[in-house]
């Protein structure tokens, strides 16, 4: 089979049996051949990693395996099922928990192969579910189709090849095949599992789409599309019609969960257009086609001034100063260096004469060996918890009336910056503030920009 279209639901678009019975009506109601990537039901991946922890402490984790199991239950009973469909998943929770609480040890590996239970339970349930309503749906585990990454377990990387692998299993499927596929996970070419990171399910969609250039990826989620600013802080943002991949690519980094940042860069590469769609908004009923809907993600939309607002938290940011920066060639390399050395990745840089600021991109990050070594050469300060505001548009680089608004808004509202920073895209603006101005900081840029 080709398909034409990968369609993915989210977590919450499965929480219940009800709301799994309406990604099924969209999925039905999709004419093009289809390949559907799900994510595990709603709150299970929080479950499991809760239950494991309980486990790996000494604790009981069985309250938590319970609620998974109920979740499951509910969607099997609701939606008339066959309780075996899961019980192989099941059981191996049950194994894998033991032996995490025997050993009182999780290594990467095993959380890895505990937290693919929740996927490859889903998508057993979405695809009975499908077969339900007459389509002739199969569920697979994203490796059966291709997908195989290497072995950084909890941020694993396809491998190279993934593409031609992708596109000889599916197309080796029977025509009239309509594959339900795990998202989030994979598997080593020697058959350890792995996952893609936290939210990952939108990156696999992204990784198939782009392998079998479809016509469009959905995401199908909890809210009608990509918006203005996070709904998480600001009540009644508007959705954004159209967006270009490198404004989804910076809002996604910088904190607008409704895509993994990942999602991006398979689909711009192969110039596939990604479409955010509401999966409770979206009436599978109304004739508006979907084409009409949502916030489509593609190489040419129009252009903006200014597009959204993202908003990011806990985030390291780390202030080096010297007077030895001063015409010092050098200077800012030796820096660099130092990070480059302990694998820190840097964000956010703003430099003056005699001073660099910067941001770091993974929370939980232990700076304190390369802080400790810059400090013998420049004076260092380190921040734990800053928020990061993201501003994404056309006009943010040349109209300066318009950043005379924002930095006047910033200013009456009394909210305080410590970096400001303007990427070389030319797209976005970077403000670094701290925790509790964040969302204050959003929601008046919200009010005076949109
Ligand atoms: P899913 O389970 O479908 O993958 P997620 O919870 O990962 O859903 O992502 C959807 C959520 O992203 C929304 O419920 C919303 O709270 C959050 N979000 C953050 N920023 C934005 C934004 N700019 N537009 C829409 N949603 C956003
Ligand atoms: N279930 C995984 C998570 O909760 C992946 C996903 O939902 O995209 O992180
Ligand atoms: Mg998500």
């Amino acid at each position: 089979m080709t398909p034409k279209v990968v369609m993915k639901f989210g977590g919450t678009s499965l929480g219940t049996a009800d709301n799994l019975a309406r990604s099924v009506a969209h999925v039905r109601r999709e004419q093009r051949p289809r390949l559907v990537v799900v994510s595990a039901v709603g709150g299970v991946t929080d479950l499991l990693l809760q239950a494991a922890g309980e486990a790996c402490a000494g604790r009981d984790g069985a309250p938590f395996l319970a609620e998974v199991r109920r979740r499951h239950t509910e969607i099997v009973e609701k939606l008339g099922l066959e309780h075996a469909l899961i019980q192989e998943q099941d059981d191996e929770l049950e194994r894998l928990l033991v032996g995490i609480s025997m050993l009182r040890e999780l290594s990467p590996r095993t959380r890895d192969a505990l937290l693919s239970l929740g996927e490859r339970t889903s998508v057993r349930l979405v695809a009975a579910a499908l077969r339900t309503r007459e389509l002739d749906a199969e569920a697979f585990d994203a490796w059966e189709l291709g997908l195989v990454s290497d072995d950084r377990h909890g941020r694993a990387e396809p491998l190279a090849d993934h593409p031609a692998r992708i596109r000889a299993a599916v197309e080796a499927l029977p025509a009239g095949c309509l594959p339900v596929v795990t998202g989030f996970v994979a598997r080593t070419v020697d058959g350890s599992v792995t996952t893609l990171g936290r939210g990952g399910s939108d990156f696999t969609a992204a990784l198939f789409g782009a392998a079998l250039e479809v016509e469009e990826i959905q995401i199908w989620t909890d809210v009608p599309g990509f918006l203005r600013a996070d709904p998480r802080f600001v009540e009644g943002a508007g959705l954004i019609p159209e967006m270009r991949f490198e404004e989804a690519a910076e809002l996604s980094y910088f904190g607008a969960k409704v895509l993994h940042p990942r999602t991006i860069e398979p689909a711009r590469r192969r110039g596939v257009p990604v479409r955010v769609l509401g999966t409770f908004q979206v009436d599978p009923d109304d004739p508006t086609p979907v084409s009409e809907q949502g916030t489509l993600i593609s190489v040419d939309a129009a252009l903006e001034p200014v597009r959204a607002l993202a908003l990011q938290k806990g985030v390291q940011s780390l202030h080096v100063h010297s007077l030895g920066m001063l015409e010092a060639p050098g200077f800012l390399s030796r820096v660099f260096e130092v990070l480059a050395r302990h694998c820190v990745s840097v964000d956010v840089v703003a430099t003056s004469e005699v001073s660099v600021s910067m941001t770091f991109d993974k929370a939980g990050l232990d700076l304190g060996p390369a802080v400790s070594e810059i400090s013998r050469f420049a004076e260092v300060e380190l921040s734990a918890d800053r928020t990061i505001l993201c501003l994404v548009g056309a006009g943010l680089s040349q109209d300066s009336a318009l950043l005379g608004r924002v930095f006047t808004c910033l200013g009456q509202a009394g909210i305080p910056t410590h970096v400001i920073s303007q990427g070389a895209s030319r797209i976005n603006l970077t403000l670094v503030t701290d925790p509790p101005h964040g969302a204050a900081a959003m929601r008046v840029l919200h009010r005076e920009l949109f």
